[in-house]
């Protein structure tokens, strides 16, 4: 399929692409194996003219070379910028800490850009949601700066909101609306409490806002938010928010269209991009040939957009949308009697 480049190459090409892109394969943990499966299986049946550059991180490679962020994974990151990174499990409670979060910090990706879109077939609560949240990636709560004050009795965790990555998530959300010709802009915060930081927040987002004038603006308190959420999803459009709150609204922006096996990620820099999915690991169901590898594959979907293969993306997404109608290949939490392996399969064969 053409000559080899390697993906930095094309990060700001406008054409289609007939060579192959170097994008680095990180399978993860728990069900990351399955659903990396899934997703090679079927780019190799749609011809995606992508190159996997396999490496490690996460659980696994703690476990195997005593490192959940080795040295050979960071040179591929570093030489190739673009990756599809599986679910990487982070201890809970102790141990070592987030990978997910290291790795967005290091290639500076300051927003992790999570579409929560209603899917044919699919049995959910609501008809039509269409959101796209702007999670802030790089500070907030997630800096990992914790410290006992007292052990087992008092410990402290600081958040860090600063001017520069808050304007960059919140002209990302804005740039992203205008070039999608969306409507509106909420700004999601909990500046009545946390004065200085979300009140930092809400500043720039309303002087942000000031450069785009035919785009709405409006700012929202974050418990409102929740609420306004499950009562009226329609009202909603593009959502930029902190960190945390971003983390934690997109999995419910999730349970709107019917789980997390359905909503992809895209962690975008100015010089870097990680595309995930919104869920973790499931170790619940790991190794069970239950996972849904839908979310995954929406997530490979937007590496494809972002290298300008659209056609080849649209190809997947109507072969997806067809093998939804069928329930006897889908996975167990949309409903289906089917396993990871058939509903891969039926993708393959609905790609023609
Ligand atoms: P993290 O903190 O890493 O985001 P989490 O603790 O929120 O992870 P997940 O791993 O995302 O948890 O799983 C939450 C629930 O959703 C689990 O019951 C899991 O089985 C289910 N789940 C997550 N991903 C999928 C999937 N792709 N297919 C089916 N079920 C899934």
């Amino acid at each position: 399929m053409g000559v080899c480049v390697k993906s930095t190459d094309n990060l700001n090409t406008t054409e289609t692409n007939s060579f192959m892109h170097d994008i680095v394969l990180i399978p993860g943990d728990g069900i990351g194996p399955e659903i990396t499966e899934a997703v090679t299986t079927i780019f190799d049946e749609a011809g995606a003219p992508i190159n996997w550059v396999r490496h490690t991180a996460g659980l696994t490679a703690h476990e195997e070379q005593g490192n959940p962020l080795p040295e050979e994974t960071l040179d591929a990151l570093n030489e190739y910028r673009i990756a599809l990174k599986g679910p990487l499990t982070t201890p809970i409670g102790s141990g070592f800490r987030s990978v997910n979060v290291a790795l967005r910090k290091k290639f500076q990706t300051y927003s992790n850009i999570r579409p929560a879109k209603s899917m044919p077939h699919i049995d959910s609560r609501y008809d039509d949601i269409d959101l796209v949240m702007f999670r802030e990636n790089t500070e907030g709560l997630y800096i990992g700066k914790e410290k006992w004050v007292e052990k087992d009795n008092h410990a402290e965790s600081i958040a860090v909101i600063t001017r520069e990555a808050s304007e960059k998530v919140v002209r990302a959300a804005f740039e992203y609306a205008q070039e999608k010709d969306r409507k509106k802009v909420t700004l999601v915060h909990k500046a009545n409490i946390l004065k200085f930081t979300c009140g930092l927040f809400m500043e720039v987002g309303e002087e942000v806002s000031k450069d785009y004038p035919d785009i709405e603006y409006e700012d929202i308190i974050v418990d409102n938010m929740a609420m306004q959420m499950v009562m009226d999803p329609h009202q909603y459009d593009v959502i930029v928010t902190t960190n945390l709150f971003g983390d934690i609204l997109s999995d419910l922006a999730s349970g709107l269209v019917g789980g997390l096996g359905l909503t992809g990620a895209a962690n975008i820099g100015d010089d870097a991009a990680i595309f995930e999915a919104v869920h973790g690991s499931a170790p619940d169901i790991a190794g069970q040939n239950k996972a849904n590898p839908i979310a995954f594959l929406l997530s490979s979907l937007m590496l494809l957009e972002h290298l300008k293969e659209d056609e080849v993306a649209d190809r997947i997404r109507n072969a997806i949308h067809t093998t939804l109608a069928d329930k006897s290949v889908c996975t167990p939490d949309i409903g289906g009697n089917g396993t990871t392996e058939s509903f891969t399969k039926a993708v393959c064969s609905n790609l023609s």
